[in-house]
């Protein structure tokens, strides 16, 4: 099938993206980034978007950067920019693992880090982690001027997020991590490359032998990427082990309310989930 007719916008800079966006918003005008969401919605006629607002040829949302202990990713950024390590510490470790397991190459080196926080999927490698990381969304509109909104506040549910209608993500902003960080990820999806059943990140930082500064964040699971806040206290105070490890799992089994649909049953989901914590905690501390 082709999409449903549509007004074509290319705009050069944020200035003009937010007039267009000003403009079209409330004629269902849709930004396009990478297409790697968007176009396949818009072939099933999922989505028939009148006006598309396409940002990829603006040069100004085209950085990746450092700045004040942060690394600023513009909505311009594709997933593949982020296979080479951003810092030489565990930020850079963490994403540099992540980016492997987001769809297969054609769409990392096409769809953008930005976009698939806009999109909010819930099994979305990179919500995870912006989760995981409390990164900041910087949203910018015409009428509203800028707003930072903190991942907690940002991921609302399946594909919705505190986004408006109006507003551009400009920005992803997510915290340099101290070099001393133990990092983790895992996630199982039954092809490599396909949308993850489940997925967790973990990290933490060591003081006299024993775990703070604990994260936790699950995504595929629920509907939207979270930390698992309880899960995480269990840990604090205690060294780095699989008796420790397997607490934690299951005080994360026990907090969530997991997907269940015609492929992956809420039981399932459950199991898998207490695995990848494990396993990412259990990577962390290798
Ligand atoms: C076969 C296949 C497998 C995939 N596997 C995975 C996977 O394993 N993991 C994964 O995370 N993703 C996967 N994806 C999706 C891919 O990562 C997309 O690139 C991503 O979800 C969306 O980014 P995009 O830049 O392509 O956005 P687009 O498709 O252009 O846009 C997606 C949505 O976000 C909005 N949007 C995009 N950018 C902005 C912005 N800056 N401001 C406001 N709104 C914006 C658009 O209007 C649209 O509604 C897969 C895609 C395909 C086709």
């Amino acid at each position: 099938m082709k999409p449903a007719p549509f007004h074509y916008h290319a705009p050069k800079t944020i200035a003009e993206t937010l007039d267009l966006l000003a403009e079209f918003a409330d004629e269902d005008g849709r930004v396009l980034a990478g297409g790697q969401s968007l176009v396949p919605t818009m072939a099933f006629r999922l989505a028939r978007p009148r006006h598309l607002i396409d940002i990829n040829g603006v040069s100004e949302l085209r950085y990746l950067e450092i700045q004040d202990g942060k690394l600023l990713i513009g909505a311009g950024v594709r997933h593949a920019a982020l296979e080479k390590p951003v810092d030489n510490g565990p930020l850079g470790r963490l994403l540099g693992e992540v980016v492997r397991h987001v769809g297969h190459y054609p769409i990392r080196s096409r769809g953008t880090f930005c976009g698939s926080i806009a999109h909010a999927d819930p099994a979305s490698e990179w919500c995870a982690v912006a989760a995981a990381l409390d990164a900041e969304m910087v949203a910018e509109s015409k009428r509203g001027g800028l707003r930072v909104i903190p991942a907690r506040d940002f991921f609302q549910g399946i594909m919705t997020t505190a986004l408006r209608e109006n507003e551009l993500l400009t920005e992803v902003r997510l915290p340099i991590l101290p070099k001393d960080t133990h990092v983790g990820f895992a996630e199982f999806s039954r092809r490599a490359g396909d949308y993850a059943v489940a997925m967790a990140v973990a990290s933490y930082r060591l003081k006299s032998g024993m775990m703070t500064e604990m994260r936790i964040a699950l995504g595929g699971a629920e509907a939207a990427p979270r930390r698992m806040n309880e899960a995480e206290r269990t840990l604090i105070g205690r060294p780095p082990n699989s008796g420790a490890f397997q607490a934690a799992a299951h005080a994360v089994v026990k907090a969530i309310d997991p997907l269940d649909d015609a492929n992956t049953s809420a039981d399932y989901r459950r199991s898998i989930v207490r695995s990848m914590v494990c396993r990412a905690l259990e990577q962390a501390s290798a």
